[in-house]
């Protein structure tokens, strides 16, 4: 009797699915394959089909490389659950809790065993900047940088920590490899880190690298990785090979037999080693475990069109070392991808605008079409131009709308009653009032974190008479969000009442900022409870939107603009990918080493192969590039990156459009408007359907 969900998956992909499934135990599985091969889509049916032949669902761990993937995972499986089960499936979709990225899953793992491991089970979690933030109280605390002004910065310091904690090295190694002219601070910043470490725990906080830390040390415990380990009967992963070694140990602890785990991934497409991933860990992965894992490859493409994945596969191919080779797909188009020539990124800006528009107009939704680029600043002439024409958009990987001052204020005063310790919240939150120094804030910190009653203490502390009444408001409103009177999520509005004076006062536009706040209420109101709220947003915060367009509402239609790394495992009808230029793919700040240049040439890779039926490559003649220090920004006139393989590729020259405003060249004045062959095309191919 098979399940009638599985009749739409290839015979590899069914393979995967039902691995395990039928009695006698589930060996490991490794599911290793190209691009738009359905590894995602086939997790989702493993998923399900394992709870509908009786897996429970609340012991199922789902690890992804974002919420919003954890989110699209769960609900797809949740689908199929209920077309295969009615009422029933979907109650146990529902009951599919263990879902998220590694950092979240270990938070809610360290939350429950934070007593038996020392760590306050309140602790709060500082996200980048906070964490840079303590660096430089530490920092300041220690004197250093104040005789010797040339002491590393504050991020400069908690880069090479960073570094040093996720490639579990040494601090010389690090030092000597990555950041050579701070090599002479070696015990300095040893010192630093020490102290750095110590505030954290004094303060009851954990930053983003101590998650997988802490979660990897406890399961470097037998006794703990046990008892863990036996609350999940199965362990899924996707997009494995962007983990790092931290991440590794985890699943290999928790499961060391491998009894129960899947996880899915492409060589080809791994693109965080820069933030110490390996993909050694998916090619080790079959021989950890004896016997060793079963493997499963999936060769047929379902997304691209065949002259897309020709192009892509010819892109990947020259790479050195990949286990994923051969896809095919049976979706023939007759149009290749191309590649737009334009004389700059301004002209590249317009062409965006224009050619997103024009497909629109054949029938595209905007929500179908996303424009990919290397690093966040390079859409920048690309959103004013949007902005420009109205067109709306929503920004993956950008700027995060946590990142905003009025934003961070708010989630402050939450983190601060969550956790009286933390040291970065709380100043952040008592220095907004006004006649609250440094050195008051300080003090008062001190108080609070050594009281047994913390909003006691806050009430009983003698603030500056200037900023007296301030501070009698603020008791009142800690003491609220302390007691727990209130229930999630009013508390957010509570909090939010207590800061819009401040807002007001700190801000020139505080309507803007205040409906930002409003809409975070919208957000929490998703969450079951202030930890798990602070927990998601500081992970995985919401991306910020088109500030001008307004946040566009969901069922609205909106461009996607998204950084590579952030565009990974989704898809696109129509994809354009920005300064597909030596100097920016590969970057030039990477232009030597081999085992970066094969980075930067997946990176090109995962662009393409984001794209279903369309894909344009934009090539700007002339390239604004921000430099290192040492060379400054500058405009380069670019060559279309090495990468390319040109006769795979459709050529388009839209180098004299548009027209320069003094325009005294004319050319070649019998040809069409190369603009107007784009738009041609566009409706050949969207026009009749
Ligand atoms: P990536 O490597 O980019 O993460 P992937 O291997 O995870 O890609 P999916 O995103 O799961 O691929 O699938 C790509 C597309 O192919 C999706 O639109 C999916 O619905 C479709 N697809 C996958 N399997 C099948 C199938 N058996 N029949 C029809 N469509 C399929
Ligand atoms: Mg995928």
């Amino acid at each position: 009797m098979g399940a009638q969900y599985l009749d739409g998956l290839n015979d590899a992909q069914r393979l995967a699915v039902e691995h395990g499934t039928q009695g006698g135990g589930c060996p490991p599985l490794l599911v290793i394959a190209g691009a738009g091969s359905g590894k995602t889509n086939t997790l989702a049916h493993r998923v399900a089909h394992l709870v509908a032949t009786g897996a429970d669902p609340r012991r199922i761990l789902l690890m992804t490389f974002s919420r919003r993937a954890a989110a699209e995972m769960t609900s797809r499986a949740g689908r199929i659950l209920a077309r295969a089960l009615g009422e029933s499936g979907r109650a146990m979709a529902e009951a599919l809790q263990w879902s998220g990225t590694f950092h979240a899953m270990s938070a809610r793992l360290l939350r429950e065993y934070a007593p038996e491991i020392g760590l306050d089970p309140a602790f709060t979690i500082l996200d980048r900047e906070d964490s840079a933030d303590l660096m430089a109280l530490v920092r300041g605390e220690l004197g250093l940088g104040k005789t010797e002004k040339r002491f590393p910065m504050k991020g400069t310091c908690l880069s090479i920590y960073s570094r040093a904690v996720n490639a579990q090295d040494e601090l010389e190694p690090v030092l000597g490899r990555h950041f050579p002219w701070c090599a002479m601070w070696a015990d300095e910043l040893r010192g630093l880190f020490q102290a750095y470490v110590g505030a954290k725990q004094r303060q009851g906080v954990l930053d983003y690298d101590d998650l997988l830390l802490y979660l990897a040390q406890l399961c470097g415990e037998p006794a703990f990785a046990a008892h863990i380990g036996a609350r999940f009967d199965h362990v899924l992963v996707d997009e494995y090979q962007d983990t790092n070694r931290l991440q590794a140990a985890i699943l290999l602890g928790l499961k060391p037999s491998g009894e129960g785990v899947t996880v899915v991934g492409d060589d080809a497409q791994s693109i965080y080693s820069f933030r110490a991933a390996t993909i050694r860990n998916i090619l080790d992965f079959p021989s950890s475990f004896h016997p060793p894992a079963r493997v499963v490859t999936l060769e047929r493409n379902y997304r691209s069109t065949d002259t897309i994945l020709a192009a892509a596969n010819d892109v990947i191919g020259l790479s050195s070392e990949r286990f994923t080779k051969n896809l095919w797909t049976d979706r023939q188009s007759q149009e290749k991808p191309a590649i737009v020539v334009v004389r700059d990124e301004q002209a590249q800006a317009g062409f965006i605008a224009e050619s997103v528009l024009a497909q629109r107009e054949d029938g595209l939704a905007l929500k179908d079409q996303a424009v990919l680029f290397r690093t966040s600043h390079h859409s920048g002439p690309v959103e004013v131009e949007l902005t420009r024409r109205n067109i709306p958009f929503v920004k993956f990987g950008g700027l995060k709308f946590l990142e905003s001052a009025h934003v961070k204020d708010l989630l402050a005063v939450l983190r601060f009653a969550e956790n009286p310790r933390d040291r970065v919240a709380g100043f952040r939150v008592l220095r907004l009032m006004e006649g609250i120094g440094p050195a008051t804030a300080g003090k008062a910190l001190d108080l609070v974190a050594a009281a047994a009653v913390p909003e006691a203490a806050v009430e009983a502390f003698p603030a500056p008479p200037r900023a007296d009444r301030a501070w009698t408001d603020f008791a009142r409103a800690f003491g609220l969000l302390r007691s727990g009177a209130v229930p999630w999520p009013a508390e957010l509005a509570a909090a939010r009442s207590w800061y819009e004076p401040h807002l007001e006062r700190r801000f020139e536009d505080p309507e803007t900022r205040l409906a930002d706040l409003v809409q975070l209420e919208s957000i929490a109101a998703a969450a079951p409870s202030r930890q798990r709220f602070l927990v998601d947003l500081t992970l995985d915060p919401p991306d910020a939107t088109s500030a001008e367009a307004g946040a566009p509402l969901l069922d609205e239609d909106y461009l996607i603009l998204s950084t590579i790394h952030s565009a990974k495992g989704q898809e696109w009808r129509s994809v354009y990918v920005l300064n597909v230029v030596d100097g920016c793919i590969p970057s030039d700040m990477s232009t030597g080493r081999a085992d970066e240049i094969e980075e930067e040439r997946r990176l090109l890779y995962v662009g393409m192969t984001r794209a279903r039926d369309r894909l344009q490559l934009v090539v700007p003649q002339r390239f604004y590039t921000h430099g290192q220090a040492s060379r400054g920004d500058r405009h380069v006139y670019a060559a279309r990156t090495r990468f390319i393989p040109s006769a795979l590729l459709d050529r388009f020259d839209l180098t004299h459009w548009p027209k320069a405003p003094q325009a005294a060249e004319e050319g070649r004045s019998g040809e069409p408007r190369p603009a107007i062959d784009i738009a041609a095309r566009m409706r050949a191919m969207w026009g009749t359907g």
